[in-house]
């Protein structure tokens, strides 16, 4: 097999743990692995206050005050607590959610739906993937409890405007939720310019562990316990809590205000010049998403004639590790829904490619891929037997 250097350009995957992160968290698995709620002893004491750190560094990076900050398993978790809490634990049952959410949106809603807990309304998208703040107004009814719009989507980059999105929801007692798993770490986020009341975000998206993450609830916000047990989490979310998982998310967004936030508008350049360089490659290629409102380290294309998955098994040859879109849905022959939803036909949104960088990658590694994806797409439409050039 021959050598290649891996590029690694699916940052919206998952992302590699900094070295610093994880030089932080060791000690916490050997040394020092009290049970924080051990508090009549010195390692449970120690374990307690690092992961207080953690929580207050997590909650300094999205403007936030640490009780503020419920730590869960990821934003998985912190989506499905949403949901089931605002309609097992209160009276209006109706959720209004984006056509273009996460799976871990969609998933719970649809589950919560079949067996009779709740209905909810998706609200459609435009072309770029945003969402108008009349329909979200046409879609409130007197019973809904909950509206929920992700910041940042996984699939396409685009931002919503949370800010006006929030305050209608407010207007109608709801509670507004986001999930902000792609746009925290990477972009300066703040709860309260946002306007929302709770947030939901993984570590591993910004450098730190698998397995940790946190929802961000608005102090006053009721939102009843999800996880009922010990008295971790305020009461709030039991399980032994995750330290040296918190110590990893905590080092992260530290690192994220001060080195990987920083970094977007190069990443944002580096992302420019792929566009450039495979839109004159590469011809009938789409840009997928917002022109503007985007997260600045993602790009979506759509290619007609070839299959995204095919086009990724030629750049795994040359080493380029990119997705044909979400991670979670990627090995389903299913085009993506966010994709349908912003109105790009079946046949295009079955040749999408998403690229996703992070403050380690380089003009080298753009370089190769923008060397190798034009030849993979030539040679896959040279096989294709509806390619007409
Ligand atoms: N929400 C969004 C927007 C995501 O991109 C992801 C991960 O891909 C998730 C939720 C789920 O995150 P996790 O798998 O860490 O729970």
């Amino acid at each position: 097999m021959p050598q290649h250097k891996t590029v690694y350009l699916d940052n919206a995957a998952t992302t590699r743990v900094d070295p610093r992160v994880v030089e932080a968290m060791l000690p916490y698995f050997s040394e020092q692995y009290g049970n924080a709620a051990s508090q009549y002893y010195d390692m449970g004491r120690r374990a307690k206050t690092a992961l207080e750190t953690g929580r207050e560094q997590l909650a300094k990076l999205i403007g936030a005050s640490p009780d503020e900050i419920f730590l869960t398993a990821g934003a998985t978790e912190s989506d499905n607590w949403v949901i089931q809490s605002t309609v097992l634990g209160g009276k209006r049952k109706h959720v209004v959610a984006t056509a273009i959410e996460h799976h871990a949106m969609l998933e719970p809603l649809e589950w919560l739906k079949k067996n009779g807990y709740c209905d909810y309304t998706l609200l459609p998208v435009d072309r770029t993937g945003r969402v108008s703040p009349d329909d979200l107004r046409k879609a409130l009814r007197p019973d809904t409890g909950l509206v929920s719009v992700m910041h940042a989507n996984n699939e396409i980059g685009t931002i919503q405007d949370l800010p006006a999105l929030a305050a209608i929801a407010r207007d109608a007692g709801a509670l507004f939720h986001t999930d902000a798993t792609q746009s925290v770490g990477k972009i300066a986020v703040d709860v309260g310019r946002l306007g929302v009341d709770a947030l939901s975000l993984s570590a591993h998206k910004f450098h730190g562990p698998k397995g940790i993450g946190a929802l961000y609830l608005r102090k006053g916000a009721r939102l009843p316990a999800f996880l009922h047990g010990g008295g971790q989490e305020n009461n709030r979310r039991a399980g032994t809590s995750n330290v040296a998982g918190a110590v990893g998310m905590g080092r992260a967004a530290e690192l994220a205000a001060g080195e990987y936030i920083p970094d977007a508008p190069r990443q944002g350049r580096l992302i420019g010049e792929i566009w450039q360089a495979l839109s004159l490659a590469i011809p009938k290629i789409h840009r997928n998403g917002h022109p503007e409102d985007r997260i600045p380290n993602l790009l979506s294309v759509c290619v007609e004639g070839a299959e995204g998955e095919a086009i990724l098994g030629y750049l795994d040859m040359s080493g380029i590790e990119v997705s044909s879109g979400s991670a979670c849905t990627s090995g389903s022959l299913e085009p993506s829904h966010v994709l349908l939803a912003c109105g790009v036909p079946v046949e295009l949104a079955h040749g999408s490619i998403r690229i996703s960088l992070c403050h380690w990658n380089t003009e080298e590694d753009v370089k190769l891929l923008i060397e190798a994806m034009p030849g993979a797409i030539e040679r896959l439409r040279a096989m294709s037997v509806t390619w007409k050039g």
